[in-house]
């Protein structure tokens, strides 16, 4: 995903811009499709959509190894905008789209009806850099 962006950047020198990225991050039920095969560190793991016919400690190790490459695509971007601190001002908002069950309450995913859903599903994954993380 981040390949090319540097020269689109580049190209953009002077000017104010906006960058979104759309990853899959850990969207269910097929979390150990969300990492390459080195990001597999968490094992075993449950390989199908499936969630029933895994353990959970399967399931919880797929998401994991789902979040460990979310956190190494956040670090290759945090320093890929590191690159640019003086052209432009990098700033970088983090925000996932949904939280998730992990089998608490016997839920799963994120479907719930927002009036019911647990917190594992409404609170969501957030945090902003600006300044100093890009500082080298
Ligand atoms: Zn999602």
């Amino acid at each position: 995903m981040l390949v090319g962006l540097k020269q689109y950047i580049q190209a953009r020198t002077g000017q104010d811009i906006l960058i979104v990225l759309h990853q899959m991050g850990s969207h269910g039920p097929a979390y150990y499709k969300r990492y390459p095969p080195q990001f597999e560190q968490f094992k075993p793991v449950c390989k199908t959509n499936e969630l029933a016919s895994c353990t959970a400690e399967q399931i919880n190790n797929a998401y994991d190894n789902s979040i460990l490459y979310t956190d190494y695509f956040l670090a290759q971007t945090i320093e890929l905008l590191k690159q640019f601190d003086g052209p432009f001002e990098p700033a970088l908002l983090y925000v996932s789209d949904h939280g998730e069950s992990l089998g608490e309450y016997g839920l799963y995913l994120h479907g719930a009806p927002f009036a019911f859903s647990p917190k594992e599903q409404t609170h969501v994954g957030c945090f902003g850099l600006v300044g100093q993380p890009f500082r080298l």
